[in-house]
């Protein structure tokens, strides 16, 4: 099967789209791949190619606060490889399942914003510049949602890999935030800016540790450290959810009867993560920790009927959880013109 991650086009253009997509690095091998994103390296790579998608924006109510989700785009890579304690073939069967392609398959990139009265909030940052072929897309949407970085307010970091640091910079390492406080957990913070631990992780993430020490040089004024269950903001809890990395976190926003569960990346795609649970990925610095998290916030998501968005998601990325043998299903939100 010829990988095409971009769009199915129609077979006259798959020659083109292929050399275009070759040229900008989108065939690179997955190692590589695989360090750009989460490693935090990465040679800026060319836009992709084709005509340019629809805004990839999406609101919707969370009491009276208003939830943006946006697209940042998304990494193409192998199926294969993606799950530690499953066969290959099992992940690819459950991605087929879900009529996802596999080789590669697109793990997208969403960052949830909310407006309060009070605030503007970020949850993460995004991809950044350049991370790899297919990202990227954050600044284009947030314009078209009309949401100005230079307005954020607050900006929440649920961990440090570089898909959700990297965005702090833009072109040439110009701050993107420029009044944000942004928050970091502790146990994140302790663990990445410490270089004594590059032995602890995978060595496709040890570019996490200079990436960290890049990003956030210029913020090191505006940097609040948060702990488990601290209030970020009125109706903005942190709420522990280690595994992925050391000190991962996910975010309960509640306002009025409204709640949502800012799950980050507890779960990765839903059609592999949530249908199995016990899968551990191979991005995940404690696999059974991670599990554990996962489990819990997803139960607790599914007893209290709440709204989830998840990063990896895809777009628009929020939804709700049902238990359904010993894992969930994922349920779409309904999509609506009116917020
Ligand atoms: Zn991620």
């Amino acid at each position: 099967m010829i990988p095409n991650p971009l769009s199915r086009l129609a077979a006259t253009r798959r020659h083109s789209l292929l050399a275009a997509g070759a040229a900008a690095g989108l065939l690179a091998l997955p190692g590589t791949a695989a360090r750009a994103q989460y490693g935090g390296g990465g040679a800026p790579a060319a836009a992709p190619a084709g005509p340019p998608q629809a805004p990839g924006f999406y609101r919707f109510k969370v009491g009276a606060f208003e939830a943006v989700v946006v697209n940042d785009g998304f990494w193409a890579r192998p199926a294969s490889g993606l799950v530690r304690n499953a066969p290959d073939a099992a992940v690819e069967a459950a991605a087929q399942e879900a009529f996802l392609p596999v080789r590669p398959m697109p793990i997208p990139f969403n960052i949830t914003f909310l407006r309060t009265p009070r605030a503007l909030i970020a949850f993460d940052t995004g991809t950044g510049i350049g991370m790899n072929p297919t990202s990227g897309t954050l600044r284009a949407n947030l314009a078209a949602a009309g949401i100005d970085p230079a307005q954020v307010d607050l900006v929440v970091i649920s961990h440090f890999h570089a898909d959700h640091i990297s965005g702090l910079l833009g072109e040439n390492d110009a701050v993107v935030f420029p009044k944000a406080e942004i928050a970091v957990p502790t146990v994140e913070w302790t663990f990445w800016t410490d270089e004594s631990n590059v032995g602890r992780v995978i060595e496709g993430q040890r570019g996490n540790f200079p990436n960290t020490r890049r990003r956030f040089a210029p913020y090191q004024a505006r940097i609040r450290r948060y702990e488990d269950n601290a209030e970020l903001a009125p109706g903005v809890r942190a709420v522990a959810s280690p595994g992925h990395t050391p000190g991962h976190m996910s975010f309960l926003v509640a306002d009025g009867d409204g709640q949502l569960l800012v799950i980050c990346d507890a779960a990765n795609r839903p059609e592999l993560f949530l249908r199995n649970p016990g899968w551990h990925a191979v991005f995940d610095f404690d696999g059974a920790q991670a599990e554990a998290s996962r489990r819990k916030l997803l139960d607790r998501a599914a007893a209290d009927r709440m709204r989830v968005t998840g990063y990896h998601f895809p777009f628009p990325a929020n939804g709700y959880v049902v238990k359904q043998g010993d894992g969930y299903r994922f349920v779409p939100g309904e999509w609506s013109s009116a917020v």
